[in-house]
């Protein structure tokens, strides 16, 4: 029997370190183009890729709180967010503890009643509960995927999609505990059911959005060569390894998986999630620019914590503490600027929120762009991506 742990603390920050960057009170230098400049209103088009419903609530009580939020949030001169994707968390294969849910949850009424019930407002993402752990659970057990277990794995993923989802998520390739209690989660993403998800997504014209933590060099030592001390009151560095193994050399494999097969570069789109919030200092500009380069199918879902997190890489935040654009952000922007879509990657249900706020942060970035961009991101590019309007 299989046994499911849901993630709900995947793909949520720790609180922000309160000691984090104790001048950024002195600063109160703006720059006088931000506000000769009024940033283009997107409101009522913006649309928000990536959110989750928590899962202490009903969902329909989680649906109400989020449009709330979405009506309330600074787009730019604007108010509100159009629309949003609700995507169920990764789970993982290995735990002991609680159920996954995924788009048809036991929960009444379900992820897809709920969205459903909000057609102006809501679109869903799927498979994060049962694909997910599918794949955990054969990375874990070491299994061998034979041809009976691949065919059943991609009947499963088409039937997801045959029941009006958008996109495959959320998944996880490589997930690091950031608390004690906090799981780890590696799945290689050339995984032979990877490939397999990946052959399903080109077949049908969907995309998978995948949780993936960079690690472009042969291994990284946890907690020394991470990005800061945040393991400072977590025994061994969490729930993880003492060295995280690369993670873009399998990644490139599945960006390349049946991208020849595919009539256009968005019929095989790979979204990777939660660019912007780099925990690991490996997901530089630098490193996009190289992978959109070499892999036309390759997108980036921006996450920008309200408040950076305790692990996070600053240098690699494309907003300072101070809410300005970083200039080699900007140029990654303007040379792929139908490549990124915005996702904040907030639990929204409850009083008791799980995890650090990053809606108004992600959204903030809409008045550090130039309109033309900020015009792609929020709108143009998620709903042809993700096929919002066809
Ligand atoms: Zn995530
Ligand atoms: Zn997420």
């Amino acid at each position: 029997m299989w046994i499911f742990f849901i993630l709900a603390l995947a793909c949520v920050s720790a609180p922000s370190d309160p000691e984090s960057d104790p001048t950024d009170s002195n600063e109160t230098d703006s720059d006088p183009a931000d506000t000769e400049d009024t940033p283009i209103d997107v409101s009522s088009c913006a649309v928000d890729v990536h959110q989750h419903f928590a899962s202490n609530v009903a969902f329909s009580q989680a649906a109400e709180e989020l449009i709330a939020k979405m009506e309330a949030v600074h787009v730019g001169s604007g108010t509100g967010v159009a629309f949003t994707l609700i995507q169920p968390p990764p789970a993982a294969g290995d735990s002991d503890a609680g159920a996954h849910y995924d788009y048809l949850s036991n929960m009444s009424p379900s992820l897809l009643q709920v969205v459903e019930d909000h057609p102006l407002e809501f679109g869903l993402v799927a498979g994060g509960g049962i694909l997910n752990s599918w794949i955990h659970e054969a990375v874990l057990d070491e299994r061998t995927i034979n041809d009976t277990e691949r065919a059943n794995f991609k009947a499963a993923a088409g039937g997801i999609i045959d029941d009006g989802v958008l996109a495959f998520g959320e998944m996880a390739v490589l997930h690091i505990s950031l608390e004690g209690n906090h799981p780890f989660i590696a799945s290689p993403a050339d995984h032979p059911l990877y490939l397999a998800l990946a052959e399903v997504s080109v077949e049908r014209s969907v995309p998978i959005d995948i949780h993936l933590e960079a690690v472009d060099q042969e291994a990284l030592a946890v907690p020394d060569e991470m990005p800061s001390n945040c393991f400072q009151n977590v025994e061994n560095g969490g729930n993880n390894p003492v060295s995280l193994a690369n993670s873009i050399d399998a990644f490139e494999i599945l960006l390349d998986h049946q991208f020849d097969a595919a009539a256009d570069p968005e019929d095989a789109a790979i979204v990777w999630s939660h660019v912007g919030w780099d925990n690991t200092g490996d997901l530089t500009a630098e490193l996009l620019d190289r992978l959109f380069a070499a892999h036309p199918n390759l997108y980036a879902s921006l996450k920008i914590l309200d408040a950076p997190g305790p692990c996070q890489s600053m240098e690699n935040r494309p907003l300072t503490e101070d809410g300005d654009l970083r200039p080699e952000w900007l140029a990654l922007f303007e040379e792929w600027p139908e490549r990124f879509v915005l996702g904040s990657d907030e639990f929204v249900g409850g009083t008791d929120g799980v995890g650090a706020p990053s809606t108004q942060g992600t959204w903030d970035l809409m008045a550090q762009l130039p309109d033309e961009l900020a015009q792609a991101f929020a709108c143009d590019n998620p709903r042809r991506i993700y096929g919002i309007d066809e």
